[in-house]
């Protein structure tokens, strides 16, 4: 039996501020069922400790940086998928997974991460005290990244190390001073090791020692070869070309159901759409937007940074009120963006509805109420809020890049006709093809045999992780075989 350890800094149910922790506590599910037996090692914050189930203490020990630090075993509620937590109240007993409340990094993050990464290391490799003896381990995103170049520099046997790229845009750049801190030896922190432009970047740890690389759709793992995409780290990927790949994030199939979703105010299905009528008209009323079935009401749920195209989305708004549109808006991230979309909303009322902050409900009531999904990413290594929005009968405009490249289908006349079309495709993202493109989707919006053969179409495609799964055993059969 394949045996994984999986580190993560998020796993949803148990911690998450974005789509990393959807595949943490996914991926795991869809491996275990093909028969991999794979744990999860995460940090103990509050909201882990507080939600993992039949929690007890492996062993605590006394560590010269860190200090008293223990390991808990665990399960996940509702899928049984073993969790190690590491208990370390100092570092991840405060609500904010990298952040303070206004959104600053916590100071320690390189000692929080650090501490998870070394653990990672310590209990995959040959002298981890755990019964479970690793094949591979398996890392993600920078929080992880050391994690590699630890088992790098034990003496073997030592498993291989594959490292995930969630979001290269991440990259754990901090002074070099805490090298030796982190007890890492000297020499890693070199321009072949760990050194990024006199820092230490975690993410490069991961990038160079890892036996191989992944990210999370194939079209991600041709950009960041490039210098548009790749965000100074192109060099270095074009060089491991060979070792890396790309594997598509598949989505939580009974989480994101319309037919048995909890938050929803209708179920609704594929073959009975009636509900999601009921859905938007209760939306309006929830978000005290105009009650019309009619009106096309556009979705958007987002962190608010600059890749997502929130700002290119709020230079359209102007247009797409012409068009006719209703707009409703959930996310927080950037303070410049949550002031505008705040404004907009006053100035708009009755036809933008802006939420600032984060809304598990209110996004799946989103997906489900919203006629048509906006996600204009400027880069996007996976994204899962499309596929959510395909599956609930709200086909997305999205910007041709990465996951949202490789999982919508334009609606060009040939895919429509072929019955293959799922969503828009934008070619050039700015506000007029945005404009331009949501022109096109409100269009076939009017012609409704069309549109409900759009939906079906999206609803029916499968986006669970059962392929992508076996591409990840086969992935780890391959490192094990050298
Ligand atoms: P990313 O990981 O880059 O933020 P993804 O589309 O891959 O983007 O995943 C985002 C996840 O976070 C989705 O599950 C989405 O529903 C959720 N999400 C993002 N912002 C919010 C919010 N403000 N409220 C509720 N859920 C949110």
């Amino acid at each position: 039996m394949m045996k994984v350890l999986f580190a993560t800094s998020e796993a949803h149910p148990l911690a998450k501020t974005g789509g990393l922790a959807d595949v943490s506590g996914s991926l795991p599910v869809a491996l275990q069922d093909i028969g991999v037996d794979v744990r999860v090692l995460m940090p103990g914050y509050p909201s882990a400790l507080a939600k993992a189930e039949n929690l007890s203490r492996v062993f605590r020990i006394d560590l010269p940086t860190h200090g008293e630090t223990a390991l808990l075993r665990g399960t996940f509620p509702g899928t049984g998928v073993p969790v190690y937590l590491i208990d370390h109240a100092g570092y991840y007993g405060r609500d904010g997974l990298y952040q303070d409340q206004s959104a600053q990094d916590w100071p320690d993050n390189a000692l929080r991460f650090g501490l998870l990464s070394q653990f990672a290391a310590w209990l995959a490799g040959s002298k981890s005290p755990l019964g479970f003896k690793a094949d591979v381990l398996h890392c993600n995103d920078w929080q992880t990244g050391l994690a590699p170049a630890f088992l790098n520099f034990e003496k073997p046997p030592r498993p291989p190390s594959v490292f995930t790229i969630h979001n290269i845009a991440y990259q754990g750049i901090f002074p070099a001073a805490v090298v030796e801190k982190l007890g890492l030896p000297k020499e890693s922190f070199s321009v072949d090791g760990m050194e990024y432009y006199g820092n230490l970047s975690f993410l490069k740890a991961g990038l160079v020692y890892a036996d191989r690389i992944t990210t999370v759709s194939p079209s991600y793992a041709k950009e960041i070869q490039t210098e548009e995409f790749g965000m100074g780290f192109q060099g270095l990927l074009s060089a491991r070309k060979n070792v890396l790949s790309g594997i598509l994030n598949g989505i939580d199939t009974q989480e994101w159901n319309p037919a048995t979703d909890p938050h929803l105010y209708a179920p609704y299905s594929a073959d009975n759409i009636a509900g999601k009528s009921a859905n938007k008209l209760s939306l309006q009323g929830e978000l005290g937007l105009q009650y019309n079935a009619k009106t096309p009401l556009l979705g958007m749920v987002s962190r608010m940074t600059e890749q997502k195209g929130s700002d290119v989305v709020i230079e359209a708004v102007p247009k797409l009120l012409e068009l006719g549109v209703q707009l409703v808006v959930l996310g927080s991230g950037d303070q410049k963006l949550e002031t505008t979309w705040r404004k907009l909303a006053n100035a708009n009322p009755g036809r933008i509805a802006v939420v600032i902050g984060y809304n598990e409900g209110l996004a799946h009531r989103i997906e489900a109420g919203a006629d048509i999904f906006l996600m204009p990413s400027r880069f996007e290594p996976c994204g899962l809020n499309q596929m959510y929005s395909l599956r609930y009968g709200t086909p997305p405009v999205v910007n041709n890049v990465g996951g949202l490249a490789d999982t919508v289908t334009h609606a060009s006349q040939e895919n429509l006709n072929q019955g293959e079309a799922t969503g828009f495709v934008i070619n050039f993202l700015d506000k007029y093809s945005l404009i331009e493109t949501v022109s096109r989707a409100l269009i076939l919006y009017r012609h409704k045999l069309a549109w409900q053969k759009l939906l079906k179409n999206g609803m029916t495609r499968d986006f669970g992780w059962k392929k992508s799964a076996h591409q990840y055993l086969e992935l780890y059969q391959d490192m094990c075989e050298g």
